[in-house]
């Protein structure tokens, strides 16, 4: 099935399109700076990038029309034309409790996303943006929305409800739902397959560790804790974001200075985080530099940062009853064996234990680097959440032709 992948931000739009039965991917891009100056388009192909500056990008139907001009360009075009394109599917950030699984979207499937917005109110709303462009653009093609919340709905109540009066979560669903769930799904479930077991069996905890940053405990296949929660704003330390932090921290920030509620949020999701602390950067890679060249606060970030992801899976053990594999992904997990290294250090008496060797060359790579005395496995895989939306959409659409 040729199936067209988008990601649609505030500004932006990233988009793939797939051959699901040769070979997978074929083209992939990123309009970005769209409604606002110096918009681009990005476009991959065969190992090539080509770069158009046009002078504006009026809107997100307007950028997805340059994405699809690119795909049958007879340059660096994909297709014949857009006729061949079968199915769209699309990455939806919230789905709220609606949503345990994709969907085909409708009319019905469209306005619970839209009843969605208060929840993720930065995502939500261009997700929606590119969903309509594509129904105006591509008319009667099926349409499917995969949600990064979808995989946690199975969190048992005692794991997603927060402490606080309980009609709070009565009246605004304020509980954890947790993010990046097809990524979660994808490892843990290519765990199962490199280990050679049914994941039905397996305890498995995955450590998403790129700009944005969650671990997530699967048990028998399934989430049943994760480290984000009402928004992507909680849990381990981040790029830019604080992770954990009393509550009252908050309030007291907001009492305090002469920050308003907006500021004080863009201080938690944009200030903070590696950058915070170190005063460096949010990027993992230059906070290990600026660390190695003697930097404190960049080594205090990169210890926090270390410390916390440590803690969580401890935690996770704990949650389960046991683990039978730890899974690094994402930029800085499939990246870094150093990090690997740092993290698991304090985690041997657990019987996690790596092969300083493997770890080594596992660089962006599926790779096995337990130990052979390891009690639970520790495995490098990178994600592919592209791939998953691929397969939800043939799925979902294949049901329907
Ligand atoms: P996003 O969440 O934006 O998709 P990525 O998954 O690409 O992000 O992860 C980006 C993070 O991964 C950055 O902090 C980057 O420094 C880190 N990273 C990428 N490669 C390496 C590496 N070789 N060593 C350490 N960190 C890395």
């Amino acid at each position: 099935m040729i199936i067209l992948i988008l990601n649609s931000g505030s500004s932006s739009v990233k988009y793939q399109l797939w051959d699901t039965e040769n070979g997978g991917m074929k083209a992939k891009g990123l309009v970005s700076r769209i409604g606002i100056d110096g918009p681009m388009l990005e476009h991959y192909v065969g190992g090539k990038k080509y770069k158009f500056t046009p002078n504006e990008i009026i809107d997100h139907k307007k950028g997805i029309e340059l994405a699809l001009n690119a795909l049958v360009d007879s340059e660096y075009g994909v297709l014949e034309n857009i006729d061949s394109i079968e199915a769209v599917g699309h990455r939806v950030v919230h789905g709220g409790e609606a949503f345990a699984k994709s969907a085909l979207i409708d009319d019905e499937v469209i306005k619970a996303i839209r009843e969605c917005i208060p929840l993720a109110p930065l995502h939500n709303p261009p997700n929606l943006i590119g969903i309509e462009a594509c129904k105006e653009i591509l008319k009667n093609i099926p349409q499917v929305a995969v949600f990064d919340t979808a995989f946690h709905q199975t969190m048992e109540p005692y794991a997603y409800i927060y402490a606080i009066p309980y009609e709070m979560y009565e009246k605004y669903r304020i509980r954890r739902y947790g993010f990046h769930g097809t990524s979660h799904y994808y490892v843990a479930n290519r765990a199962a397959e490199m280990l050679g077991q049914p994941i039905e069996k397996l305890k498995i905890i995955t450590a998403h560790l790129g700009n944005g940053a969650s671990i997530a405990a699967v048990d028998g296949g399934k989430s049943v804790d994760t480290s984000m929660g009402f928004t992507p704003l909680e849990g381990l330390v981040m790029g830019t974001r604080c992770g954990d932090i009393d509550p009252a921290v908050v309030l007291f920030i907001i009492k305090q200075t002469e920050l308003s509620p907006q500021e004080t949020d863009n201080l938690l999701n944009k200030k903070s985080g590696l950058r915070g602390i170190s005063g460096v950067s949010s990027d993992f890679r230059d906070i290990l530099e600026a660390a190695a060249s003697g930097n404190e606060r960049a080594k205090l970030a990169r210890d926090v940062y270390v410390y916390r992801i440590g803690k969580y899976i401890g935690a996770y053990i704990a949650a389960m009853g046991g683990a039978d594999a730890v899974v690094f992904t994402a930029g800085a997990g499939e990246n870094s064996p150093i990090l690997r290294k740092m993290v698991l250090e304090k985690l041997n008496f657990f019987g996690l234990e790596i092969d300083d060797e493997k770890n080594e060359a596992a660089v962006g790579v599926e790779a096995d680097i337990s130990s052979e005395s390891a009690k639970i496995k520790t495995l490098v895989i990178p994600t592919n959440e592209e791939l998953v939306i691929a397969q939800e959409t043939e799925r979902i659409v294949g049901k329907i032709l």
